[in-house]
């Protein structure tokens, strides 16, 4: 037997069947002289996890084949691809098993990492890392704040480093229909079988969806419970807590919070800064800090300032942008919502204060007034979401009106949103008021 095969058996003979399949299928011994031997294996990434921990094995097997104390070294095949045709090899590696379509440009790299979601990018990485450790992995935030992204990252890397993990990626609405077609067609074991049986790793994306949804979410727990005693990696994503999951059974929110569960924050104002300048650079265009801060003031979230970007770079490809078209483009893209007004009367403050002054039964001198009392306040803070949101006011414009400094008028939208987005009753009743009174036609089903 060749020097090599030998070194690969001895060393295949010291490590567990399982371990050896997993993560030594790209392994083999690139060169042996008499001071080193060079083995390789398919990326940095299984290259790390096995020098970390079989650092022993590799020694004791070079002494036992060549009777020698010989120095090792491991390479990774990106190096080394290129350098020698492979001769010897008898294991092939495998190509990526694609279960479902990835986003491809949602990885790691392009990610921005700052304090508001460090923890759910560490997390993921973690995730993506080792499979199957920390279970279930709960990610959680609001609109446009990166969740999607990571669970594709989670896809890509694992894709990239581990190519036999069979990963799936699916919506929460996608799983509901697909269960809903099984049941109809007598089918539910094979829909059973495709997803507990094949995977590594399975991601369900926005399963707030599944409220009230009692049958869907039986099928869930079972599913999530199957993942957990095998160990296999299951990532789930919502825009809330378990706890804020409403009609959800009881049972399910206490598994989904028995893994790691970490929230996805709305980056604020200085973090969307370095954000919207990371993008700029990242699509080389030219923009000046004021234009940034345009971008930004207008974005409730990330989504919104990337949109804002891509197309800037869009336009930008096809001729000059100027700070007209950009503010332009800025209200486009942020301004859903002052889009939606256009066209439509424009309510004056004097207007919206008496209409606020009604719902809450207080005077809108009193509204406009500093005093504060919890039903004041509660006030102001609904007609600043209001303003925002249905009026298509920046927050320049409510910080006016309401005589509060940006921050505090962000803080406010940012509240009652969470609010109406928990499913606050109060709240929506009191909005749908303003709504009939002002005479605005309700276009969100959300509320
Ligand atoms: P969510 O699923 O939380 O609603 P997404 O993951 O769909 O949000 O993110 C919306 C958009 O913003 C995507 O295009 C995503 O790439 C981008 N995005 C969000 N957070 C980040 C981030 N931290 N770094 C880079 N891009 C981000
Ligand atoms: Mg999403």
């Amino acid at each position: 037997m060749e020097l090599k095969d030998k070194l690969i058996e001895t060393l295949k003979s010291k490590i567990a069947r399982k371990t050896w399949d997993m993560w030594f299928s790209t392994f083999k011994v690139e060169s042996v002289t008499d001071d080193l031997v060079v083995f390789c294996v398919g990326n940095l990434f299984i290259k790390e996890w096995i020098s970390q921990r079989y650092a022993k094995q590799f020694l004791e097997t070079i002494r036992e084949v060549s009777g020698k104390d010989i120095s090792y070294q491991i390479k990774d095949e990106a190096v080394s691809i290129e350098s020698e045709p492979k001769q010897n090899l008898p294991l092939v590696r495998k190509r990526p098993v694609l279960l479902s379509d990835f986003n491809k440009e949602y990885t790691f790299e392009s990610f921005v990492v700052g304090p508001f979601n460090e923890e759910g990018y560490d997390g993921a990485i973690e995730v993506a890392k080792n499979p199957g450790k920390m279970n279930p992995f709960f990610l959680y935030g609001g609109v446009g704040l990166g969740k999607t992204h990571l669970l594709n990252a989670i896809a890509n890397y694992v894709l990239e480093n581990s190519p036999d993990f069979h990963v799936m990626y699916m919506t929460a609405e996608k799983f509901m229909n697909d269960l809903i077609v099984a049941i109809k067609n007598g089918t539910t074991i094979e829909f059973r079988k495709s997803i507990r049986e094949k995977l590594d790793i399975f991601m369900i994306d926005d399963i707030q969806i599944l409220e009230g949804k009692d049958g869907i979410q039986s099928e869930l727990f079972h599913t999530l419970n199957h993942f957990i005693d095998n160990q296999r990696q299951i990532v789930l994503c919502s825009d809330r807590t378990p706890t804020q999951l409403s009609k959800f059974q009881p049972r399910l929110v206490s598994r989904l919070q028995m893994g790691l569960m970490v929230k996805v924050d709305n980056p604020d104002l200085q973090t969307k800064f370095e954000i919207a300048k990371t993008f700029a650079t990242r699509n080389a265009i030219p923009l000046d800090d004021e234009s940034i801060r345009e971008i930004v003031e207008a974005s409730d979230n990330i989504r919104t300032i990337k949109g804002i970007i891509n197309k800037i770079a869009f336009r930008h490809a096809k001729g000059a942008v100027d700070k007209s078209n950009i503010s332009q483009i800025v209200k486009e893209i942020s301004g859903v919502d002052i889009k939606r007004f256009q066209g439509k009367k424009v309510i004056e403050k004097e207007i919206f204060f008496n209409a606020l002054a009604m719902i809450f039964d207080v005077s809108p001198a009193e509204i406009d007034a500093k005093l504060r009392t919890a039903k004041l306040s509660n006030a102001r803070q609904i007609g600043m979401f209001f303003a925002r949101k249905y009026l298509g006011k920046t927050f320049a414009e409510i910080g006016e009106w309401f005589g509060r400094d940006h921050s505090s008028v962000v803080y406010a939208c940012k509240k009652v949103e969470e609010s109406v987005r928990i499913g606050n009753g109060i709240i929506k009743k009191e909005i749908i008021q303003l709504q009939e009174i002002l005479k605005i036609r309700n276009e969100e089903s959300a509320i």
